[in-house]
């Protein structure tokens, strides 16, 4: 069956991974952006040429009313979601002393309100249709902790604790809300830290690598689709085994 998939940050890397994942799996796909409206139209194209539909939406998912007109433009154009991924995701790393309220407030805007306006208005169809997959992309930092990211890794965590509640309050009505927690993943948010940085995760990862963004983006297709009919509340850690 086609479903309607909505990726938010759906224009480079482990969104970008995701929206082609879904497209593969037979999926209408919404291509979220913030800025980057030609990567985004990138994305559509590559879809369109392998034979899938796909749109793309520009919107600050922090942003209620951008967030509420995307979901009515998703549904204008391909129909109502029935696949929400949050993945749009920012860091403004540094140690908690001198860690401003603005780098604070910013991320947790951007990866955690962000979940709470894009599920919500998602839920709304879900119900109606009695069936949804949300999948959230968190982090192990939002597991085990980072030191330089009391941020990121409180949005992090409270994404876990997040989908965990929404799990329990929907899953009666066919909706799984599930986390992703992927470890280091070569991507343009992991760039700047830098070769030394990724080598050192990677040789503290079971399988001595980092990953990359379609090995996320296949576990939040299963988790999408049919197959993952009774999995929710769980969090899934795709980190070569670095936080085990
Ligand atoms: P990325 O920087 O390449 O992608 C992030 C995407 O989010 C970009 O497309 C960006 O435009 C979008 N975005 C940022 N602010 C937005 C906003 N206000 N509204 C809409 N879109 C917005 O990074 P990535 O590595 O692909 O990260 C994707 C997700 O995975 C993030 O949530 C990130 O925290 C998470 N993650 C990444 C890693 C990693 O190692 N790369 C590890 C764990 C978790």
């Amino acid at each position: 069956m086609s479903r309607v998939a909505l990726v938010t940050g759906g224009s480079r890397g482990i969104g970008r991974a995701v929206c082609m994942e879904m497209a593969g799996r037979g999926c209408r796909v919404a291509v979220n952006f913030a800025r980057r409206s030609d990567a985004a139209a990138e994305v559509v194209q590559a879809i369109r040429g392998a034979g899938g539909e796909a749109v793309a939406i520009g919107a600050d998912v922090s942003d209620a009313d951008q967030v509420n007109r995307m979901f009515e433009e998703a549904k204008q154009t391909l129909g109502p979601v029935e696949i929400l991924v949050n993945n749009a995701g920012i860091t403004r790393d540094g140690l908690l002393a001198r860690m401003s309220p603005e780098q604070f407030d910013e991320v947790l805007a951007v990866n955690l309100r962000s979940a709470f306006l894009c599920t919500k208005a998602a839920l709304r169809s879900m119900l109606r249709a009695r069936w949804g997959r949300v999948i959230c992309i968190s982090s192990v930092a939002g597991v085990s902790g980072n030191p330089g990211q009391a941020n990121y890794a409180a949005s992090k965590a409270g994404l876990i604790g997040f989908a965990k509640s929404v799990a329990r309050e929907v899953g009666s009505r066919g909706i799984t809300v599930n986390v992703v927690a992927p470890g280091f993943i070569a991507t343009d948010l992991t760039a700047p830290l830098g070769a030394k940085a990724a080598e050192a995760t990677a040789s503290g990862a079971a399988l001595g690598r980092v990953g990359d963004p379609a090995e996320v983006a296949n576990v939040v297709g299963f988790l999408g689709s049919e197959a993952a009919s009774y999995v929710t509340g769980q969090v899934w850690q795709v980190d070569g085994g670095l936080a085990l």
